[in-house]
């Protein structure tokens, strides 16, 4: 028994070392590949590690030994991953998979964890032995082969690939909730030059610094591609008009006209770009792009550096409204702006009783450019406010003066746009013009519209009043042709009402007296007064001499004139005879 005990003690030692031995070879051997090993024992405690697996871990061998396997299992592993583990180990002594393992600064990394049973005695596993592999380089060098594969090595735009996925998408959205897109392709128009007398290292930084002045000019919602040489590509979803299109083509070729620094070199390109719009020119992202590159060659064909849109039609009436918007940004530098006056006539006596002052541009090349025209423009680009108090103050100025040379006082009336009057600062700038100019506040009358009244009312109700405090009129232009709700005409303090043009050019009309009549009936009964605009004929005259209006202004007695007109006007200072004016 004893030497039975012996021999088993014996064998049991030679057997252990030889499993240690094993072990120790399997150890070595993974660590020759430089794979992270472990052995655990059934219960997880680790038995063994290599210095792979240390170096991973980020612990010392000697505070990994008789550690709990569990504990390097980090938090973003699923709740039962654990049990799943030790459930296969135990059906089917082996289990692999993807997991998280927590390194010693708490870090979590991604593994692959691969476990089998190792020496059994009889049915029993005595040890486990686990291959671990860190695969955090392999997700990064996937991430990065990712995004090799969408974005350009270069300039780190978005490349072909990725640009046509964003259209894709861009385009399904559209069309689902019905806007525009516009789709412009951009194309270098010297860098072939560049390339070869400075070379392409040059080239290079130059694509690289164009790469940047295109993402400086969009929002975060476009995107910008590089489709590959010189030339880009720029998606704008939701660009609302083909003018704002235009609009954003023209700031790329502005900023890249611009000088590049590049090393020593001071280098100038530009850039030609072909404009596509989404649903006008095609509804799938080949179509559109094939467009664009039309549109940009003629771009290029006429001179370069210039954009050109596909639909010649979007083509004309964003460029005539371009350019229109350039020269009266100019205009406004250069004062190329004057104004007419216009008499208003009282209809009884027929004197000038006030007059109306209204904007004209007149063009060195281009001529005479109608209120109509630039107006809404100015409006647009918030061109307005400038140009509104020029006028505003140039009408109160000229007044004056007529004043001051003993002329009979009349009131100036001047037009105020919509954004205008809602902008916080109104009332400061007339209050600060009349005392500027010192004119007298009854002599100042100002015109609005009805759908600036009607748009806030209680907040014009109060501005009105101040006005009147101020002992400024105001007159409603265009009456008849907004929606203004009768009911609370009678809450604004209004002087004046005038009656649109429309309903006086129709007036032989049965349907227009009647609303030129229930017009003057209500002014009159709110106690404003009436003016009746584009008066032109006998008949119309005639028909108003037969109601209460009050004033005439219209080319029967007058047209809009200059300044030194209307001063021999007011010199002259005699009632009009009218002609009938034939169009
Ligand atoms: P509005 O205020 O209704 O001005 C009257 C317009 O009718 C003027 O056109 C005037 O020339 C025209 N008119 C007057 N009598 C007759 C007539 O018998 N027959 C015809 N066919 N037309 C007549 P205009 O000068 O072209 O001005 C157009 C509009 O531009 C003005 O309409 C006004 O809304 C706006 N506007 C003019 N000056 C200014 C300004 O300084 N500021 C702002 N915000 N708008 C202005
Ligand atoms: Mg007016
Ligand atoms: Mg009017």
């Amino acid at each position: 028994m004893e030497k039975g005990l012996g021999k088993s003690k014996e064998i049991k030692e030679a057997e252990l070392l030889k499993e240690l031995t094993e072990l120790r070879h399997m150890v070595d051997a993974y660590q020759a590949i430089g794979q992270a090993f472990l052995r655990i024992d059934p219960k997880g405690m680790i038995l063994d590690v290599n210095d792979p697996f240390t170096s991973i871990s980020g612990y010392q061998r000697e505070e990994l030994l008789g550690r709990s396997i569990f504990s390097l299992s980090s938090e973003e592993n699923p709740e039962n991953l654990n049990r799943k583990i030790i459930r296969a180990l135990f059906k089917e002594g082996h289990w692999e998979g993807e997991v998280f393992g927590k390194r010693k600064n708490e870090d979590a990394f991604p593994a692959w964890l691969s476990v089998k049973a190792g020496k059994k005695r009889g049915n029993t596993v005595l040890s486990y032995s686990a291959v671990v592999i860190d695969f955090t380089s392999i997700k990064e060098n996937q991430k990065h082969l990712e995004k090799m594969a969408h974005y350009d090595v270069l300039t780190n735009l978005p490349n072909r690939s990725l640009m046509y996925d964003r259209l894709y998408h861009t385009l399904s959205l559209a069309k689902r909730h019905k806007y525009h897109i516009a789709v412009l392709l951009l194309d270098l128009d010297r860098f072939k030059e560049v390339n070869d007398s400075l070379g392409h290292h040059i080239g290079d930084l130059l694509l690289v610094e164009v790469a940047e002045r295109l993402m400086e000019t969009v929002r975060e919602s476009d995107t910008v591609a590089r489709m590959g040489g010189d030339e880009f590509l720029v998606i704008l979803p939701e660009v609302g008009s083909s003018n704002n299109a235009a609009s954003i083509a023209q700031k790329f070729i502005d900023y890249i006209v611009k000088p590049f620094f590049l090393e020593e070199h001071e280098i100038y390109v530009s850039a030609s770009i072909g404009i596509t719009i989404f649903p006008i020119d095609g509804d799938d992202p080949d179509v559109l792009i094939k467009h664009a590159d039309t549109a940009m060659y003629h771009a290029k064909a006429q001179g370069k550096n210039n954009y050109k849109f596909f639909t010649e039609d979007i083509n004309k009436s964003t460029v005539e409204r371009f350019t229109l918007e350039t020269r009266f940004r100019r205009a406004l530098d250069k004062l190329e702006f004057h104004l007419n006056y216009q008499p208003k006539v009282d209809i009884v006596t027929r004197k000038m009783v006030g007059m109306e002052a209204l904007l004209r541009w007149y063009h060195p090349d281009q001529g005479s450019v109608m209120p109509s025209l630039f107006i809404p423009l100015a409006e647009e680009t918030g061109l307005v406010f400038q140009l509104g108090e020029w006028a505003l103050r140039e009408s109160c100025r000229q007044n004056k003066d007529w004043q001051d040379q003993g002329l009979r006082p009349v009131r100036v009336s001047v037009n105020i746009s919509p954004r205008q009057f809602k902008k916080s600062d109104f009332m400061d700038i007339i209050q600060e013009v009349l005392e500027d100019t010192g004119l007298d506040p009854q002599y100042l009358m100002l015109e609005i519209t009805e759908s600036t009244v009607i748009d806030n009312v209680e907040d014009t109700i109060l501005m009105l009043r101040e006005l009147r405090k101020m002992g400024v009129g105001v007159s409603i232009d265009d009456f008849g042709t907004g929606y203004s709700s009768l009911n609370y005409l009678n809450r604004f303090a209004i002087d004046e009402l005038k009656i649109d043009r429309s309903f006086i050019t129709d007036i032989s009309k049965d349907e227009d007296q009647k609303v030129v009549n229930a017009i003057i009936s209500l002014a009159k009964n709110l106690n404003f007064k009436i003016v009746a605009e584009g008066v032109e004929t006998k008949e119309q005259l005639e028909f108003l001499e037969n109601t209460e209006c009050n004033e005439i202004q219209g080319y029967y007695f007058s047209k809009p004139m200059s300044s030194e007109e209307m001063h021999a006007i007011l010199v002259k200072d005699e009632p009009f005879e009218g002609t009938p004016y034939l169009s």
